[in-house]
């Protein structure tokens, strides 16, 4: 059976993921995703309104005109999990594919709100929902499997697309947690099986965003301790104490409000994410948060609870704020900036529990923030956080699980690339013979 791969984005870069796999007649499409800091770079840029190929000519979304050059049918599009560099261009360009989006319940559910939010196309793909762990029959005998793994976000997998000349696995996201907070640990075991069965692994795509880091990503729990060691340390401070994080990583949100209530504060998320993320994960029951947790998405709410704390007293409470890398219109940066409600005082901390994306963009919007915080006397907490990706460590695990023939470094660009290349050569693959480093719009053909 022919086998070949279109690596069609996010192989220059850390965003607008897709990639394309044909066996036989079949193809199943994985990840559609949006390039943020493309978009970001523009003054009020509606990216709902935008048509597809002003997108692709940003370098927003991928260039999906490659499939043309693509033999087969599309069986399947398959996001990974839900973050925007994953699913953000399906609103864009799902509907030119006769197929079914494929995804974990929470993942679909995100999918959902994507394309309810799109202004310029109808997207009407069936969605399916289907859990890590289980299986489905696909095209002319092919079969896709989710592998359950763990990253900084809940219900994300790693798809196998089981062929007769062995399996192609997309190995983006995932960092490898034993001990994460609220869901199961990464399935190494299946991982293991899969590298062992049948014809074994033909080909394994890895995600490459910390391929140049020595040593192990730690596991959530980790940034859990930190955490709670940070806010029981600051547990009889009598004023203001406010939090930031990923409004995705419901882990992380879940652990803020677990401590704030130990440090005897009420717990309040606020942000237009903050309440979409967190109200997903509740509604589907990845979460159960106490009833006094309150959720505020839009601005005038999120104004009027500011109102309240500021009333009855800022120690009885800890906004859990949008804004961690100083994004200019989300909460924490509107505090900076004196526009609520929500007055600073000397001596009032904020807590970080985030990284910045170390990308100019960010940095600069993350340092203007943090600076208007600190001109109103705020005291900073940062980086109460591990990654959401392999490091080398990692890596190394992996290759020994799966064994995979081939190689295909992804997210990243050829710099990010340099260290699993360095890594794979160490365990006796070669640049060129099995490993592929590709880039946007490519095709590589691995059974011809
Ligand atoms: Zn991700």
């Amino acid at each position: 059976m022919e086998i070949e791969i279109a690596t069609i984005g996010g192989y220059e870069e850390v965003g607008r993921q897709m990639t394309a796999v044909r066996a036989g007649d079949d193809v199943v499409i994985f990840d559609m995703g949006l390039n943020l800091s493309k978009v970001l770079i523009h003054d009020n840029v509606q990216t709902e309104k935008m048509h597809s190929l002003d997108l692709i000519d940003m370098g927003a979304i991928p260039d999906d005109r490659v499939m043309s050059d693509i033999e087969g049918d599309v069986q399947a599009i398959v996001p990974t999990h839900g973050h925007l560099d994953h699913i953000g261009a399906l609103s864009k360009l799902a509907h030119r594919y006769d197929a079914p989006i494929v995804a974990t319940p929470f993942t679909i559910e995100l999918v959902k709100q994507e394309i309810n939010d799109e202004n310029k196309f109808v997207v009407e793909n069936d969605l399916q929902k289907m859990e890590g762990g289980e299986t489905m029959e696909i095209g002319n005998g092919l079969e896709l499997e989710f592998v359950h793994v763990t990253h900084s976000i809940i219900d994300a997998i790693n798809p196998v697309l089981h062929t007769p000349e062995g399996a192609i696995v997309y190995g983006l996201d995932k960092r490898m947690d034993h001990t994460p907070v609220i869901e199961d640990p990464i399935d190494m075991k299946r991982f293991r099986e899969i590298g062992r069965e049948g014809e074994g692994v033909l080909a394994y795509i890895e995600d490459c965003t910390n391929a140049n880091k020595k040593g192990r990503t730690p596991s959530e729990s980790v940034a859990r301790r930190h955490l709670q060691d940070v806010m029981t340390s600051i547990e009889d401070y009598d004023g203001g104490i406010v939090a930031t994080t990923f409004s995705s990583h419901i882990s992380r949100v879940s652990s803020l409000v677990e401590f704030a209530q130990d440090i005897g504060r009420t717990p309040l998320l606020l942000g237009r994410s903050m309440e979409k993320y967190s109200g997903t994960a509740e509604r589907l029951g990845f979460v159960d948060f106490p009833d006094e947790v309150g959720m505020f998405g839009h601005r005038k709410s999120v104004d009027r609870t500011f109102k309240r704390i500021m009333n009855e007293g800022k120690e009885n409470f800890l906004p859990i704020v949008t804004g961690h890398q100083g994004e200019p219109r989300a909460m924490l940066t509107r505090m900076g900036r004196g526009e609520t409600p929500y007055q600073l005082d000397d001596g009032d901390k904020v807590i970080f529990s985030a990284r910045v994306i170390p990308e100019p963009t960010n940095e600069g919007q993350r340092y203007q923030s943090e600076n208007l915080l600190r001109m109103q006397g705020a005291r900073i907490y940062d980086e109460i956080h591990v990654s959401g990706h392999l490091c080398q460590e990692g890596h190394y695990t992996m290759l020994d699980a799966l064994q995979p023939k081939h190689v295909i470094p992804a997210h990243q660009n050829m710099k990010g690339y340099s260290g699993y290349v360095d890594l794979c050569q160490n365990q006796g693959y070669e640049l060129g013979r099995d490993i592929h480093v590709t880039h946007n719009g490519n095709v590589i053909s691995l059974v011809e």
